[in-house]
């Protein structure tokens, strides 16, 4: 049996190829090493669009123009352009694209203050979404092959001619095709390229959410077929996390795991410190992006999230200043902060404590870093500017009421995000190429694995939701650009 087009994952990115191509009445097949379709994008809330109908219906306006030159400015013109452009012109169609096969929007609501109305997000979540396309996968006959493991390209003649994977018993198969889509989704579990190639470094190779099995097969794969590299040092760094390293989610948190109320406390603006007790950031920057790169530069990587009873009191009163996402809307009361906390502290993550001197004994803070800096704070805070790191005014709030809250915020990531250098229409460029144009012929890289997006991080600050909604893109446009190599 030879398939005109063979996705290699079945993620967001793989499942989009193989129903592009199988609605084209193509045959197609999906192979993916886990028991379940989703990979991680079952994790995400929702992807970036813009001119879509749902910003209509919300009376939200964004110019694509503005968008793609702030993305360009945002990646230093480094990110591949052409590539930037194809995706937000593709993003609106899109977005009708999935709800037409399952998908139910919730809306656009911004995620943090001012954040910009791109972030898409659907009633089940990433996983409504990929739960449309695998219904819609089987409604169009496509198999999909669990529990196989993609090795190799098969290149014959210069041109892809299949895959060979392992299925579950270790035997070797040879899957003809005349296309193949590499939607495998990153290497954010192997911990040999994760020290290769990024610099997340020691501490945090564990801290990969949703990451299950990504090894960087597809990658490796391309590369060793003659695939040229890019962007495979970029990772998708996030918010401070109360997990430790040992306790990271692969699946779906659990409701013991998952505490909206401290997570959401962690993320306030109150007054963040790094293991020594020196402030180091701007807390009112709500970027994920920006929190998790600062933060990758502090020592062990980690934060202390601190407020006094005064800010204990303004959450149960009044409610969270920034919202958790879809869970925890802003002015979101927490019933009891203490009990909150409970659970960390029962694990020497949070503390409450009558005395500096205390936190510091407990946390491992230096007692006169830190005096210095809520000393220095204090002063901002009663000026009414923060003359060190210019933290909006709205959310500077003095910390001098005992008892004094910490929180321990642990370095976090989503997944790795290049590897495999492709053009705008998903074309797996030659390492020996030197234009755009010189490709191996019916290989396709979409989703985690392809590079050309960013420069040094994603960018969670105008273009929310870009990697899900660079998944389906650069899935439907790897799914059309093989239906043109299949026609010819
Ligand atoms: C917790 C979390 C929250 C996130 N939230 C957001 C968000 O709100 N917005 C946003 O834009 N992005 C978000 N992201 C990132 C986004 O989910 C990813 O960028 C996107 O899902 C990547 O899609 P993909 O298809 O490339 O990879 P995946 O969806 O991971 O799919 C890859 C598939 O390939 C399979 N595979 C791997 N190796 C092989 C092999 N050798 N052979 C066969 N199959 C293989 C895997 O098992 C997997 O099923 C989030 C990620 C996580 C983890």
């Amino acid at each position: 049996m030879e398939y005109d087009l063979i996705s290699v994952g079945a993620g967001g990115a793989g499942l989009a190829a193989a129903v592009t191509a199988a609605e084209a009445g193509k045959k197609a097949i999906i192979l993916d090493r886990l028991r379940v379709t989703g990979g991680a994008s079952v994790f995400a809330k929702g992807l970036f669009a813009c001119q879509s109908h749902i910003q209509k219906q919300e009376g939200v306006e964004i110019d694509p123009d503005k968008i793609f030159l702030q993305h360009m400015e945002y990646t230093h013109y480094l990110s591949n352009a052409r590539l930037v452009r194809a995706i937000i012109d593709k993003s609106a169609d899109t977005i009708k694209w999935l709800e037409d096969r399952g998908t139910v929007y919730r809306g656009v609501p911004p995620l943090y203050p001012d954040a910009p109305r791109t972030w898409h997000t659907t009633k089940q979540e990433g996983k409504g979404i990929t739960k449309g396309l695998t219904n819609k996968a089987k409604e169009l006959g496509i198999p999909i092959h669990f529990r196989t493991r993609a090795r190799k390209l098969i290149i014959e003649d210069g041109k892809i001619a299949g895959v060979i994977a392992d299925d579950k018993d270790g035997n070797t198969i040879q899957y003809r095709g005349k296309t193949v889509v590499i939607a495998s989704g990153g290497f954010a579990n192997n911990e040999d390229m994760m020290r290769k190639y990024t610099d997340s470094g020691e501490p945090t190779i564990q801290m990969a959410f949703g990451q299950v099995g990504k090894e960087g097969d597809g990658i490796k794969m391309a590369w060793e077929a003659g695939a040229a590299e890019e962007g495979t040092h970029v990772i998708q760094r996030g918010l401070a996390g109360v997990l430790k390293k040992k306790e990271v989610l692969t699946e779906a948190p659990t409701k013991s795991q998952f505490d909206k109320h401290i997570t959401a406390i962690l993320k306030q603006p109150t007054f963040w410190v790094n293991a020594n007790g020196e402030r180091f950031f701007n807390e009112s920057e709500f970027s994920f992006a920006h929190i998790g790169n600062a933060m990758s530069k502090q020592p062990d990587q980690v934060l202390f999230n601190m407020f006094d009873d005064d800010y204990r009191k303004l959450m149960e009163e009044e409610g969270l200043q920034v919202g958790l996402g879809v869970f925890a809307p802003t002015g979101t009361k927490v019933p009891d902060v203490p009990k909150a906390l409970q659970a960390s502290m029962e694990k020497d993550e949070a503390w409450i404590c009558d005395t500096i001197e205390q936190l510091c004994e407990k946390t491992g803070m230096n007692l006169e870093v830190l005096k210095a800096s809520m000393d220095e704070y204090n002063g901002f805070c009663d000026k009414g500017r923060d003359a060190l790191f210019a933290k909006n005014q709205k959310f500077m709030k003095p910390i001098r009421k005992a008892p004094f809250y910490a929180i321990k915020g642990h370095p976090t990531h989503v997944g790795t995000l290049g590897g495999i250098k492709i053009n705008h229409k998903c074309e797996v460029i030659k390492k020996s190429s030197k234009t755009f144009l010189d490709v191996i012929p019916g290989l396709y890289a979409a989703g985690n694995v392809a590079g050309g997006m960013y420069n040094d991080t994603y960018d969670a600050s105008h273009t929310l939701g870009l990697t899900l909604a660079f998944a389906y893109n650069s899935g439907r446009i790897a799914g059309e650009t093989a239906l043109e190599y299949l026609g010819k």
